[in-house]
């Protein structure tokens, strides 16, 4: 090593000069010591990094304690940052798994907030004066909308599934059609959840083709359950036969079997009357007759994450005197937001304006065009010649393993920047606070409004002057 090098190297400050240098000066007063500590040293290794590699000495500015500790302050503060934050979803997936899936209506927030923060009747009977049932505050009204028997909840659908498997088929048999095995997202896969449940999975059918006959073959004395899973994230078309809900639940009274169904999505809503592809409803499953139904909290009903048990009250019953039970239980939080969530469904066209899931699903081509319209003229408004910015009909989807065909026709914004690449600019508004998270068509960086807030065109148009600035100092 030279040895001007050398010297400079000798002239980098310890921690303990930075350290006492800030102190002194109050500027880490609000650092804790464990983000502090490595933050200066982090500065320090970033200062002898740029010594070795550079072949001229450094400005003498550089080495200012001044400068230190301002670089200091900011990792520190890049190190305190919430890593769970706030993220804009312009990808126009609807119930985006990765982005939080549903977002909860502003309805329910306030008792939300009284109940995480305050004490509650969580499993207190007010009435009676003893301990109460933790899923009475949602047992009612999921009883009164879905017109089931008996309710209860759970943290999400995966534990709803296995719950109800490890209750009604351990150690038993569980006949499921090949056409009906599904993978969802996050390893859920429903071979591998009945095993970890005890049940013995018994697969009937083909992928395309399943017959009555073919259930009607495979009960013997091991049976324990017909099983019948929403094939929620695709579809099986063309040459196809799938038994219906009607005729198994005909099976399962002959064989004297209960039947359950995992609906996944589960709406409570039917969709097509809003123009969407009917989903199945938790209406239509309980009417056929199915003895269990399950379905998320957070995909089409548009509520917290949580996992729905309808059904008759033997069934019920005993899966709620499962011990598995305390293990998937459901949080205070969850309750008071699934209670708000469901209220809203007693008027079915507030549910659908309040209900930001529903509101997104259902919301008019016209009202998205001129959203669309909207955040085209505020990047226009920038004036930048690097920047150009079309309308493009495309489409959106609704995600979480819901409506698989259905594309949603939309109206996105597609920018492209000279100077930069689509996934240049993609990577630039992920990186941004708040992050902006879009897709790339096309060469170009789409947005689509159906899953923009009403605040998050102007942010995404700071986000715009921000990267094009950005993007200006560095030329
Ligand atoms: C989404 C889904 C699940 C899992 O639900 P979570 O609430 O995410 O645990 C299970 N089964 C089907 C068919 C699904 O679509």
């Amino acid at each position: 090593m030279d040895e001007n090098k050398q010297a400079q190297l000798r002239r980098l400050p310890g921690v303990d000069r930075i350290l006492e240098y800030g102190t002194n000066n109050q500027q880490f007063d609000n650092i804790p010591k464990t983000i502090l500590i490595p933050s200066i040293r982090k500065t320090i290794e970033a200062l002898r990094q740029i010594i070795m590699a550079s072949d001229k000495a450094l400005d003498e500015a550089m080495f200012a304690l001044d400068a230190l500790v301002a670089k200091v302050c900011d990792h520190a503060s890049r190190a305190m940052a919430l890593r769970l934050k706030r993220t804009i979803n312009a990808t126009g997936v609807v119930v985006h798994t990765n982005l939080g899936r549903s977002l909860l209506s502003p309805a329910v927030l306030d008792n939300l907030t009284t109940i995480a923060s305050r004490y509650s009747n969580l499993e207190f009977d007010l009435k009676a004066g003893r301990r109460g049932s933790r899923y009475s505050a949602v047992e009612d009204i999921l009883c009164e909308l879905s017109g089931a028997r008996a309710a209860m909840v759970v943290n999400n659908n995966a534990a709803a599934v296995l719950l109800c498997l490890d209750t009604l088929a351990n150690g038993r048999e569980v006949i499921v059609s090949r056409g009906e095995l599904v993978e969802i997202g996050g390893a859920f896969r429903i071979p591998d959840v009945m095993a970890k449940s005890g049940a013995i999975l018994k697969e009937v059918g083909t992928t395309n083709r399943t017959h009555a006959r073919d259930y009607e073959n495979a009960v013997n004395e091991q049976t324990g359950l017909l099983f019948k899973a929403h094939t929620s994230n695709y579809s099986i078309v063309g040459f196809t036969a799938a038994v219906g809900l009607n005729e198994l639940v005909a099976i399962g009274r002959r064989h004297q079997l209960p039947v359950m169904e995992d609906l996944g999505s589960g709406t409570l809503v039917d969709f097509s009357q809003y123009g969407l592809t009917r989903e199945p409803t938790v209406q239509a499953s309980l009417d056929a007759g199915v003895d269990v139904v399950t379905f998320s909290g957070d995909k089409l009903l548009g509520g917290p994450q949580a996992g729905i048990i309808l059904g008759g009250k033997t069934h019920i019953d005993r899966i709620k005197a499962n011990p598995l039970t305390r293990a998937v239980r459901i949080d205070k939080m969850t309750l008071a937001a699934l209670e708000g969530t469901l209220q809203l469904y007693r008027d079915e066209s507030k549910a659908v304006q309040q209900i930001p899931t529903l509101r997104m699903l259902t919301m008019p081509l016209a009202a998205i065009a001129s959203r669309a319209a909207d955040l085209k003229s505020r990047l226009e408004k920038l004036a930048d010649g690097r920047l150009r910015v079309d309308a493009m009909d495309l489409a959106s989807k609704a995600g979480g393993g819901s409506l698989p065909l259905l594309n949603l026709p939309s109206r996105c914004i597609g920018v492209s920047v000279d100077g930069m690449s689509a996934n240049g600019v993609e990577l630039w508004m992920r990186r941004h606070t708040p992050p902006v998270i879009g897709r790339i068509e096309n060469d170009r960086f789409i947005m689509d409004p159906r899953t923009l807030q009403e605040e998050e065109l102007e942010m995404i148009e700071k986000a715009f002057a921000r990267m094009l600035a950005d993007k200006a100092s560095k030329r």
